[in-house]
């Protein structure tokens, strides 16, 4: 069997939420001297995604409304087996992708999307603001208001809105508005600016901006496209999935990998067998897979740090480079992110969990080595769990080990072929991390 698919009439009814399972509790996010208070949350955030980022309920139910999205964008999405990979890498593993690709906007990203924009619309919101970088997560926020009639305010990381004109495109044609950051349209914007006018942004830059932006505006929120509790429960949906179509195809997973920015995509295929794992239902290995000019998991420390760079953010427990880090320029931008999910980190800090680096060059030659068997084009984000899988695979060759790997294939790479390019063309830096 090459796809494995679920019918409209099997997508979850409830999201997984890992509070309820996890090893040790979760530290609390605490208040800031920099104003990172709290009590600012209730005007940024709508009443539905704050009880769920505070609750400890195992199930969530996912309303109607939103799983009736959710179908609408071809939810349940399929899970292949990279039957022509494992032919090409002349292992005995089995290896299966989890096609997030298959979103409109061609990640993961719309799954939080449709439902913080759902319980804004609930509270009697119309507008919701946001940040970006690689601009996958401005596309899912705009699409996901668009749908539900409201509008969107995405501040774009200034290089990114220069490299990336096309992104800013598909945003404006779902009806988002795209700003790049730092703007004059905020007082932390106009502060950065005037120290340095040619600043080239920071997603944490972005973030204080767009947060900026809600706080002072009673009729606008504010959505965060990962790290939190509540993005990461909307995103289980993927691993929920995944759990029932390999009970279908009879399989037991060994190992499940994935990538990390904030850690939301890789917290949401793997949380459902984190609980399995915890009850000793299977043995498996889940690896967590970063830049390594970005190595949050690998190089941070395990500390209390803000989310944003301003500091606007309350404190939160996690691995972190500093807030003030701003990581080179790679092309997988989407995983330049100074922090980590604080419910990942506690996973690392626990064992649960293993965090592994890759350099660029790796993970442009494993996305190749991927589209030329697979037909399937990954994101330059994806690229970093497609290698490790691979790796994981090609150690199965070594030990003779029949194991099944699971890569969360987070979003396909059709709008990042400046990457491709330079890599074909041997562009890329010679010392590219
Ligand atoms: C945004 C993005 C990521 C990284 O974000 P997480 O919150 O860590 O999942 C990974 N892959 C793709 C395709 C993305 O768009």
């Amino acid at each position: 069997m090459y796809k494995i698919s679920l019918s409209s009439k099997e997508i979850p009814k409830k999201w997984y939420n890992i509070n309820a399972d996890l090893p040790s509790p979760l530290p609390e996010y605490k208040d800031s001297e920099e104003g990172g208070n709290l009590e600012n949350l209730p005007k940024i955030f709508s009443k539905g995604v704050l009880e769920q980022e505070m609750s400890t309920e195992r199930w969530i139910d996912i309303p109607k409304e939103i799983r009736n999205v959710y179908k609408m964008i071809g939810r349940p999405s399929p899970l292949f087996r990279a039957k022509r990979l494992e032919e090409h890498l002349d292992t005995p593993a089995k290896i299966f992708y989890k096609r997030e690709d298959y979103s409109p906007t061609g990640s993961h990203k719309l799954n939080t999307a449709i439902a913080q924009a759902y319980y804004a619309k609930k509270d009697g919101v119309n507008r919701l603001t946001t940040e970006t970088g690689a601009g996958q997560w401005g596309t899912a926020l705009s699409l996901a208001c668009s749908m539900l009639d409201m509008d969107c305010t995405v501040y774009m990381v200034k290089v990114s809105f220069n490299q990336k004109p096309f992104r800013k495109t598909i945003m404006e044609l779902y009806g988002g508005e795209v700003i790049p950051s730092p703007s004059p349209n905020t007082e932390f914007g106009r502060k950065i600016l005037s120290e340095n006018p040619e600043h080239p942004g920071s997603l944490g830059i972005a973030i204080s901006e767009a947060m900026e932006e809600a706080l002072n505006d009673q009729k606008v929120y504010y959505a965060l496209g990962s790290v939190l509790n509540h993005v990461l429960l909307h995103q289980t949906i993927i691993g929920l999935e995944t759990k029932k179509q390999l009970e279908k195809a009879d399989e037991t997973p060994d190992v499940i990998v994935g990538c990390v920015g904030g850690g939301s995509n890789f917290g949401g295929a793997v949380f459902p067998f984190i609980k399995d794992q915890i009850d000793g239902k299977i043995d498996c290995k889940f690896i967590a897979a970063e830049p390594q000019s970005c190595p949050t998991l690998t190089k941070g420390k395990y500390c209390y740090d803000y989310g944003d760079t301003a500091g606007m953010t309350p404190l939160m427990k996690m691995y972190t480079l500093g807030h003030n880090f701003i990581p080179p320029s790679v092309h997988a931008g989407g995983l330049r992110y100074h922090g980590m999910a604080p419910q990942v980190a506690l996973m690392v800090k626990e064992g649960l969990v293993e965090g592994r680096t890759v350099t660029q060059k790796e993970v442009f030659e494993s996305g190749i080595t991927f589209a030329k068997a697979e037909g399937v084009v990954p994101a330059p984000e994806t690229c970093h769990a497609i290698k490790v899988g691979i790796d994981e695979a090609k150690e199965c060759k070594k030990t003779g080990k029949e194991k099944n790997i699971i890569i969360n294939f987070s979003g396909h790479g059709m709008l990042d072929l400046k990457g491709y390019d330079d890599y074909l063309n041997g562009k890329l830096p010679e010392n590219s991390k």
